[in-house]
């Protein structure tokens, strides 16, 4: 990642490599390719002051150009950066600074009112690895220490570079750990599948703590030479301002993202003819969404299926497909990236066209969970698959379909249901806005077919009519049993609906409260 970085500080110093779009008015912040090379290389000589190659430090703030440049200095330095959630609360910190192995961390003193600095001394004394501790509005003091002549140290494509949690939509977090190459390359992959190159200016709404934003985003912005502009928290308006002013040819966001993009005023308002390619993934995408976002956003879609454990970007549309390719699918794996739909059980591969589980082997593949074998040996086999735990299929153009998780599966008096194909047709019901399908424990049926709904306008439909709606294309035991509006969907930090979280509450109020 260093030497990457050096090469586009000597082909391009002056050009914009990082934007920062903090909210309000006012010249955005920017760094060109060479003063961030710069400022990077004197991060990593101050970092070398206190830490060796090889140890782990830790960022805890929201995205900032601070984060992005102890990026780059931890990875010229040979550290490994540990990418911590803002939204954690004392115990997911610790848990995360503990597990790790921590021996520095840089935070910020609050993001959007969680009391960061508060915490931070909360836990400190628990954590006998955590030897240094630095506020990044200090940063400029920190980086004041280095010693200018220090040499920096010879890294290696596989050396670890970062380690990133995952978010916990599985239980506890695991440490996922990434080298060099596979986070450099995969993002480099990713962006070339979109056709981004030199001229292309991204408005990036990605958390940076997350693969999507300081890998895809920052790293594939510095492999094709392209500028990325990011925001400094999401928000639709925000970033519907930035696409426009900065006549970005590239955006995106998870699904959730763009259905508060699609719903806002603004965008009757704002020019955003300049887009090319609009990204989205993370989580399904429905067509509905893909599609409204080529008509009523712009540029065309690029969906990327990936998981933190593959660096992250399995597979990718690229914006020359066709229509239905592009808004429908999950396109076909990068270059280098070797996948296989298994058979859940024997691992073996599967007719084409049948749905099995989606299996990913190649050079984006993580090195495992940091210090948890059991964990890793569970989903990493012999052979060198890593088993994501979603399930896919393929057809015979190796185009790959997603069909769900394989624990979010439901099945109803032994007949798998896919929440997918039903939270699909739901969300093109003109009265949903949002939609999630999850099994509810029942003792007659084993589980039955629960839906959440967030409207789309004031008043809900009706779970007569939304029952009609479904029984018109699917089969009784696929249509939902219960119905459940909400306000707000509970999502993660990366915007992806929480479904453990609604499984839960309909074991806490019974399988009927609450139902429509
Ligand atoms: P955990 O691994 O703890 O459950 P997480 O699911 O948030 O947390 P990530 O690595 O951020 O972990 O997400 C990877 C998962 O996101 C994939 O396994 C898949 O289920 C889902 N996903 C990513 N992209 C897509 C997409 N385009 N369509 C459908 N699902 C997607």
């Amino acid at each position: 990642i260093g030497d990457a970085l050096r090469e586009a500080a000597a082909a391009g110093p002056d050009r914009r490599a990082v934007v920062e779009g903090a909210p309000g008015p006012g010249p955005l912040r920017t760094l060109t390719y060479g003063e961030l090379l710069i400022r990077a290389e004197a991060v990593a000589r101050a970092l070398l002051t206190r830490f060796r190659p090889g140890e782990h430090v830790a960022v805890w703030s929201g995205n900032s150009l601070a984060w992005i440049e102890l990026e780059y200095g931890a990875a010229l330095a040979g550290l490994v950066l540990v990418t911590a959630n803002p939204a954690y609360q004392a115990s997911e910190l610790a848990y995360v600074l503990r597990q790790s192995r921590t021996a520095g961390l840089f935070h910020v003193a609050s993001y959007r009112g969680n009391p960061m600095a508060d915490i931070v001394a909360e836990i400190r004394d628990d954590l006998p690895d955590l030897r240094e501790v630095v506020d990044l509005a200090e940063l400029d003091e920190f980086v004041a220490t280095g010693d200018p002549d220090a040499e920096l140290p010879s890294v290696r494509p596989d050396d670890r570079v970062q380690i990133q949690y995952t978010s916990g939509t599985t239980g506890f977090p695991k440490g996922v750990l990434l080298r060099h190459h596979a986070m450099l390359e995969n993002a480099r992959l990713t962006l070339q599948r979109m056709g981004v190159g030199p001229d292309d200016v991204c408005v990036w709404p990605m958390p940076l703590f997350h693969t999507a934003g300081c890998g895809m985003g920052v790293l594939g912005a510095l492999t094709t030479g392209a500028t990325i502009v990011y925001l400094t928290v999401f928000d639709p308006a925000r970033q519907l301002e930035l696409i426009e002013a900065e006549r970005a040819t590239i955006s995106g966001g998870v699904p959730t993202m763009l259905i508060a993009i699609l719903a806002h005023p603004d965008l009757a308002t704002r020019d955003t003819s300049s887009l090319r390619c609009t990204f989205s993934g993370g989580s399904p995408v429905p067509q509905e969404v893909a599609r409204a976002v080529e008509e009523r956003l712009g540029g065309r879609m690029s969906i990327v299926f990936g998981t933190t454990e593959t660096a992250p970007i399995v597979t990718a549309t690229s914006p020359d497909d066709p229509e239905d390719v592009r808004t429908g699918t999950l396109g076909a794996p990068l270059p280098h990236t070797e996948v296989k739909i298994a058979d859940p059980v024997d691992g073996e591969a599967v007719p084409v066209g049948t749905v099995g589980e989606l299996c990913v082997r190649g050079y984006c593949v993580m090195e495992g969970y940091y210090a948890r074998p059991e964990a890793t040996a569970a989903v990493l086999d012999a052979a060198g698959w890593y088993h994501t735990g979603d399930l896919a299929s393929m057809d015979a153009q190796g185009t790959l379909r997603v069909e769900g998780r394989i624990k979010d599966m439901i099945i109803r008096g032994g007949e798998n249901v896919y929440p997918r194909e039903i939270e699909e047709l739901l969300q093109r019901h003109p009265g949903v806005a949002e939609v999630a399908v999850v099994g509810c424990p029942d003792p007659h049926w084993g589980e039955t077919v629960a839906a959440f709904v967030r409207p789309a306008g004031d008043t809900a439909p009706t779970a007569e009519e939304l029952h009609a709606w479904c029984r018109a294309h699917l089969a009784a035991f696929k249509t939902p049993a219960s119905w459940h509006v909400v306000d707000v969907m509970p999502v993660t930090a990366s915007g992806k609906i929480r479904k453990n979280v609604l499984r839960e509450r309909l074991v806490t109020a019974g399988t009927d409260a609450g139902g429509a």
